[in-house]
């Protein structure tokens, strides 16, 4: 195993979106040098990197000059090719472990991951061409599934990459978009929400888990985060449980996202995994403000080789993401709120869709609701 980083020594991030930012601002906060390497010139994590690196993934002789230069690299999004993960693995220690973000890229992957498991998800039918959509939908419906989420095994995210099939009349469609790709058909979930674990897991093997958030998506993108999720104890400890035993498994070393439905009647009886993301997520924002120690920092000490920090929370919460030109509003949604805590990516261009910063509102646990929350 690698040395524990010293304080003055450089984590690398491949990736320069918002993660990769506020990864490095919470290295930074630690006295860890952050260096961040991605293709894109205008990467918001740039404006907050010393050195950075602007390649792209496929060159092996830039990630081996970066990796050489940092102590340990670490990556923000799943879409990092495997292999660029390869080349730094002969020089450095890389966190999460390169069989996390293989299991995350390809859905049929991460459902076989679930299912070594033994993990609840949704019932699904592989789709290896579009000529196997028809038998494969009428399957889901032979087991009871009324529509069903055509999803490509790969870059999905976002709610990108998926078309919900509702009837026979939707197959033609969903077969043109699905073009010469392979991809699962998985029967829709009637869930009651959604909610999300966030955990970190050290080098040593301790593993802390932040209290499930309960997520509002629109148009498949995450909107809104709140904490407490309506959850009883029971689940959670069961979202806990599921979250241990995936990052086990893994071996893994750093902070994921478990995204999870909660199904039952009038009330959330059981959970069932969605999707697993191998890297600090969106919908554990909220730990920045009312956390002892947010999954930035957790997720820089545990790649670092330090002591996690307690997840306990002192305050519920409630982070809104700002999406498209949402952010263009961010004077008044100060204004309206001295306490709210704002978040700007630095991203040059507003496009729809897209994730330009977010806020968050706290209520301290045992205090009511102040007037303006
Ligand atoms: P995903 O990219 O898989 O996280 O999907 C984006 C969103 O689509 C999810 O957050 C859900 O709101 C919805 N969704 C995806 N798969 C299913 C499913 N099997 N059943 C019901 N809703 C789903």
């Amino acid at each position: 195993m690698s040395e524990r980083l010293a304080p003055g020594a450089t984590v690398g991030i491949l990736g320069g979106g918002q993660l990769g930012r506020m990864l490095a601002m919470a290295a930074a906060k630690l006295g860890l040098r952050a260096r961040v390497f991605a293709p894109e010139a205008d990467s918001p994590a740039f404006q907050v990197s010393e050195n950075p690196v602007c390649a792209p993934f496929e060159d092996i002789a830039a990630l081996r000059q970066f990796a050489g230069d940092c102590g340990v690299v670490t990556y923000e999004f799943e879409n990092v090719p495997a292999h660029s993960l390869a080349v730094i693995e002969e020089l450095r220690l890389v966190c999460p472990p390169r069989r996390a973000l293989v299991s995350a890229q390809d859905r049929l992957a991460e459902r076989r991951l679930l299912q070594a498991c033994q993990m609840p998800h949704a019932d699904f039918e592989f789709v290896a061409e579009a000529g196997a959509l028809e038998p494969a939908f009428a399957a889901l419906r032979g087991r009871g599934h009324i529509t069903a989420y055509l999803k490509k095994l790969r870059q999905g995210y976002d709610g990108k990459g998926q078309v919900h099939l509702k009837d026979d009349e939707d197959i033609a469609a969903a077969q043109d978009w699905l073009g010469r790709e392979a991809a699962i058909l998985e029967a829709a979930v009637p869930f009651l929400f959604e909610c999300s674990v966030i955990a970190a897991r050290s080098r040593h093997g301790d593993i802390v888990c932040y209290e499930p958030a309960r997520n509002t998506h629109t148009h498949g993108i995450l909107s809104e985060s709140r904490v407490p999720s309506g959850l009883p104890e029971r689940l959670i400890a069961d979202a806990f449980a599921m979250t241990r035993a995936i990052m086990e498994r893994l071996d893994y070393v750093g902070v994921i996202g478990v995204e999870m439905f909660a199904i039952g009647g009038s009330e959330p009886e059981s959970l069932v995994i969605n999707e697993i993301a191998p890297r600090v997520h969106n919908s554990g924002h909220w730990t920045l403000e009312a956390c002892m120690v947010s999954q930035f920092e957790n997720h820089i000490r545990a790649v670092a080789g330090w002591p996690l920090g307690s997840p306990e929370r002192h305050s519920d919460a409630r982070m809104v993401n700002l999406i498209g030109d949402e952010v263009d509003n961010w004077a008044a949604l100060l204004a309206e709120a001295p306490r709210r805590s704002l978040h700007l990516y630095g991203k040059a261009e507003t496009r729809p869709g897209r994730k330009m910063g977010h806020y968050c509102d706290l209520t301290p646990l045992n205090h009511p609701p102040s007037a303006e929350s």
